[in-house]
């Protein structure tokens, strides 16, 4: 008998109605035959009202009381939807995150999931029950009860579903599935039938808010298949799977994360092992933090800037406070008034100028971009929040994201094509009982013979990046990783980007026309670097990967130059000298989570 995991959001319990509605779909694929276990979320927006409640009750409370308080939403719901599955003729049994069998560690707010015990489920939908389980919860070792961060539930649905090798996924929310962007922001945006998970690991991690980006490490390393549809009718939603829907749009979704703050470490001494100390401070908290760059400056001195979620900023600059006293730093500053805007896309690697393109659409709506990070299927601009719908906007529209691409296909068509056998490329990984979200990394590659071509004293203006990036393609270049750090100085920003090492002479020509007519400080290229790159799964999340790549690197003596970061990626730019001793280095670190 086939076992299908339905999981509920917030809006699709909020009333009596809507939990009624829900245990009708229950019901009725328990009726179609299957064994069904139902995951649910707080009802409406009461997750929000337990956090203000506590924060009445007094600023900073205990994380573990946080915990305890907010597991109480589902504890609610799932009551309530056993009560009404019963009261429409079937039987249902509600289950808390302890109870079935959820353990975590005690990283309260953001805890992982280590193991779910599925004897109990099991035995009960034996007897022919729908279990309906406590989505955003688990317990820990001492059974403290600990939840997974906001947007949890997705995570215990996906995660249910690979260990209980359920047939299907099904993601009930407000929406009919996946768009290009989020339909709120957005009215144009368009439904995906497919997207794969790659794409979807990054954008959910971005501000794709439809989908809690771990649900989506979830499914990527158990090759769980989710379906994302609307719980108010029948439709059919998206399929988030292995394959992408298209296999040449260069950009397949876009995304905001509207709440960012910048926070730049000024005057770092630039010898290794100073991002070490700044980053892995940080991630103790295990505060994620994304677009990472330095900038090279005079005198031997690198000003470090990145990003965190403008929530985590306090923490950060507290995490920061020790660190930067011994190591002797110029300053700190922080503007917390930025957004992110992202584009991701499985097919970027194989396309030149998607960054160009991103940057021309930006500069044609007047954005000014402060920050940018590209990694493989990614690019991040960082811009002043009261610019970021129009953005987003304009990116959107840029890619022309809102008309579905000519090859698009369809879950039908790519379900037809597996069975007629055409490969691609799956990661199952094995599942491990005691540590069911432990990092998985996929590969530890070095790319040499590439060259660094930095532009010092870039105008803070709209459509400097755009002119610069088109320039450089037009001279037939391709551009591989590019970075652009806020200066704190004078308000410029200076551009990195690598290039293949024999173009560096026609790259340091076309930059040197650019800086001229710009006005620009000054270029500066490098030849003989190498970009090492750890490859995996939610490598962002597993704040710990960039740590220990800073590390391993600054055990060796090695500096690191410009750094990127991705759900799939973290690459960090040395001199190729140092290629070899970084790459054995990092395999022997990261030997256990290499699956
Ligand atoms: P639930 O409570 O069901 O988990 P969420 O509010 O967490 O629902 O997620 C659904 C919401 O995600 C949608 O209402 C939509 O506004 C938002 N969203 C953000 N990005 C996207 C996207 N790319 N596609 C669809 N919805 C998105
Ligand atoms: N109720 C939790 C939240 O609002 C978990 C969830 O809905 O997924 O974040
Ligand atoms: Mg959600």
């Amino acid at each position: 008998m086939s076992l299908i995991v339905q999981k509920f959001g917030g809006t699709s319990v909020a009333d009596v109605e809507k939990i009624r509605a829900a245990a009708r779909k229950a019901i009725r694929a328990q009726r179609q035959g299957h064994r069904v276990v139902m995951v649910v979320s707080a009802m409406g927006k009461n997750t929000d009202r337990l956090l203000e409640l506590a924060q009445e009750v007094g600023p900073n409370p205990p994380a573990r009381e946080m915990d305890m308080l907010l597991s109480t939403g589902e504890q609610v719901s799932v009551a309530l939807v056993a009560m009404a599955i019963n009261a429409l003729g079937s039987e249902a049994v509600s289950l808390t995150g302890g109870q079935i069998g959820m353990q975590t560690d005690s990283s309260f707010s953001k805890a992982r999931i280590r193991s779910i015990s599925t004897e109990r489920i099991e035995r009960l939908l034996d007897e022919g029950k729908i279990v309906v389980a406590a989505g955003f919860q688990g317990i820990d070792n001492d059974l403290n009860i600990t939840t997974l961060g906001r947007g949890g539930s997705d995570t215990t649905a996906v995660a249910l579903a690979a260990v209980l090798k359920a047939d299907a996924c099904e993601i009930y929310t407000d929406v009919d599935g996946v768009y290009t962007t989020d339909p709120r922001l957005l009215p144009e945006a368009r439904r995906v039938d497919v997207i794969s998970y790659d794409e979807m690991l990054e954008l959910a991690s971005l501000g794709a808010s439809v989908m809690h980006n771990r649900s989506i490490e979830f499914a990527k390393k158990f090759g769980v298949p989710i379906h994302v549809r609307s719980s108010f009718s029948d439709t059919e939603g998206t399929m988030i799977v292995t394959e992408q829907e298209s296999g040449t749009a260069p950009v397949s979704g876009a995304a905001m994360t509207p709440d960012e703050a910048r926070v730049t470490v000024l005057g770092v001494p630039d010898v290794p092992g100073m991002s070490l100390q700044i980053f892995s401070a940080i991630a103790e908290k295990k505060i994620a933090v994304d677009m990472v760059v330095q900038n090279i400056g005079d005198g031997g001195k690198a000003d470090v800037s990145f990003t965190v979620r403008r929530d985590d900023l306090q923490a950060t600059l507290l995490a920061l406070a020790p660190v930067i006293e011994a190591i002797g730093v110029e300053g700190v500053t922080h503007d917390d008034h930025v957004s992110k805007i992202s584009v991701v896309g499985a097919n970027m690697p194989d396309q030149a100028g998607v960054a160009s393109e991103m940057f021309r659409a930006l500069a044609g709506a007047g954005v000014n971009i402060q920050m940018i990070t590209t990694s493989e299927i990614k690019i991040s601009a960082l811009v002043p929040r009261d610019q970021a719908s129009i953005a987003l906007r304009a990116v959107h529209e840029g890619f022309k994201l809102h008309e579905k691409p000519d090859d698009a296909k369809s879950w039908s068509q790519i379900k037809a094509d597996r069975e007629a056998g055409v490969e691609v490329e799956t990661l199952i990984s094995r599942l491990r009982d005691d540590a069911l979200e432990a990092l998985t990394l996929t590969g530890i590659s070095v790319l040499d013979h590439q060259a660094r071509v930095t532009l010092m004293g870039v105008p803070d203006r709209p459509g400097i990046a755009a002119d610069m990036f088109e320039r450089i393609g037009a001279a037939g270049i391709s551009v591989d990783m590019i970075v652009q750090g806020y200066d704190g100085e004078d308000g410029s920003t200076s551009v990195s980007f690598t290039v293949p090492q024999d173009a560096l002479e026609a790259s340091l020509k076309v930059a040197e026309a650019i800086a001229a007519s710009h006005g620009m400080r000054g270029v500066q290229g490098v030849r003989e670097i190498a970009k090492v790159t750890v490859s995996g799964i939610g490598l962002r999340s597993h704040t710990h990967v960039a740590t220990l790549l800073f590390e391993t690197l600054a055990s060796a003596d090695i500096n690191v130059d410009m750094i990127s970061t991705s759900e799939l990626q973290v690459n960090a730019v040395i001199s190729s000298d140092a290629a070899d001793t970084a790459k054995r280095g990092l395999e022997k670190v990261f030997a256990g989570s290499l699956g």
